[in-house]
């Protein structure tokens, strides 16, 4: 048998990046032999197996077939008799389908190294088109290596503009999105994900709540950017390069949802649009199945994001209410990463990234006093049950509006 250095490390090795992950191909072995070296199995009926030691993945070379719609539409076929050239021809990118054995001796079948040099992503064959993920990873790829001036090939964007048109984004599930969607959001440049996925025709079908906002003005003397789309993407840009979790990225994509829902004649205005775009994020949320903290950061920076803009003008009494929806007390944590998420939609505005937010601060220190409010002198008075809440709301009132008076 022999193995192979193959896809990510090898690629990130050319580039002069960290490797993280080691992928392994594995030419001419069986199963058999691979469980006899102590290799351990990952799937039943997958050829894949962790190393005994390394617990990297070793997969054994393997052809696809698309038999069918969606990623169980799948046959495999793994056998000594497949060849390393036939193992990488199934695989998504050029710069991804190169293999280095341990002389570090390149084997490059589809030109991958040509391409890395010209900045290119791009198919290695027509048999892209067989997983419609690709689509998803091709925009990943291509917001992780944007900063050094990688382009998607045209007559890639055009194979994944008909793969959007074909109906097959549908048949991914939502686990698999997901995980290309939140690692794509992670990345340094995570508004190219989004861009990439706009040019083919594949954000109209995967999130047509973001591609609507495009085209969608707002006032100029808020947005000089005016568009709703452009904005979004600032922000999000803002959001990676404040180095912000993931709940911050999806609640910045998300945002401003609700404008594009707003009748054209009452354009460049937004009336409500917090509350509106509620409907169409908690739909977004359930399409990926994103995880419960993502989607209820979503929910909550679009209905309170106005608040936070203008916290300095609000009353003691509306700062109460906001942070009692967020359930301060308890989750600290939370309304952080909201005041994190009204922070970016801030920066993100043409020609207003570097203005100081000293919202971000206000609303700090309101959290800080109405959490020092103390619970124990007013149990010692005597107060339990729903007189003990309107208490605690009374004292927490009294120290917002000290606050407020002394800020
Ligand atoms: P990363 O740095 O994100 O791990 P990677 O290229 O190593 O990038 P993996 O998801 O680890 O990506 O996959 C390893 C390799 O397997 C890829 O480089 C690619 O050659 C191949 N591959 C993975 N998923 C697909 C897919 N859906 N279609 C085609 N090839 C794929
Ligand atoms: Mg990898």
């Amino acid at each position: 048998m022999r193995i192979y250095k193959v896809g990510g490390a090898v690629r990130d090795r050319l580039l002069g990046k960290p490797v993280t992950d080691i992928d392994w191909v594995v030419v001419g072995a069986t199963t058999e032999e691979m469980l006899a070296k102590g290799f351990r199995p990952v799937g039943a009926d997958f050829p894949v197996f962790l190393h005994p030691k390394s617990g990297e993945e070793y997969a054994l070379a393997r052809t696809e077939r698309k038999s069918g719609r969606g990623y169980g539409g799948f046959t495999f076929h793994a056998s000594p008799e497949v060849t390393l050239e036939e193992d990488l021809i199934r695989r998504d990118l050029t710069i991804n389908a190169m293999a280095e054995d341990d002389q570090q001796n390149l084997t490059d079948p589809y030109h991958g190294q040509r391409d890395l040099e010209a900045r290119l992503l791009r198919h290695v064959s027509p048999a892209f088109a067989e997983d419609p993920l690709r689509v998803l990873r091709v925009a990943r790829f291509a917001a992780r290596y944007a900063a050094l001036g990688f382009t998607v090939a045209p007559e890639t964007l055009e194979l994944m503009r008909q793969l959007s048109e074909s109906g097959e984004l549908e048949a991914l599930t939502p686990e698999r999105s997901w995980k290309e969607i939140s690692r794509a959001l992670m990345e340094d440049q995570p508004q190219v994900f989004i861009e990439v996925l706009r040019a083919c025709g594949a954000l109209k079908v995967l999130m047509p709540e973001v591609d609507a906002l495009f085209g969608v003005p707002q006032p100029p003397a808020h947005h000089p950017e005016i568009d709703t789309g452009a904005h979004t993407l600032s922000v999000l840009q803002q959001a990676a390069l404040h180095k912000q979790p993931l709940t911050v990225r999806w609640a910045c994509l998300l945002h401003d949802l609700g404008k594009g829902l707003t009748p054209e004649e009452e354009w460049p205005r937004h009336i409500a649009h917090e509350f509106k775009g509620l409907k169409l994020i908690k739909a977004v949320n359930e399409r990926f199945k994103a995880p419960r903290d993502c989607q209820e950061l979503a929910m909550l920076v679009s209905e309170y994001h106005t608040h936070g803009h203008r916290a300095l003008e609000l009353k003691p009494s509306t700062l109460l209410e906001l942070l009692q929806s967020f359930d301060v007390y308890r989750r600290p944590q939370r309304f952080e990463e909201f005041i994190a998420a009204c922070e970016m939609d801030a920066r993100g505005r043409e020609g207003l990234e570097q203005r100081s937010y000293p919202q971000a601060d206000y609303l700090r220190g309101a959290a800080t006093a109405a959490r020092t409010v103390a619970v124990q002198p007013l149990l010692e008075k005597g107060f339990k049950g729903p007189e003990l809440g309107e208490a605690i709301k009374r004292e927490r009132l009294k120290a917002l509006k000290a606050y407020k008076e002394n800020t």
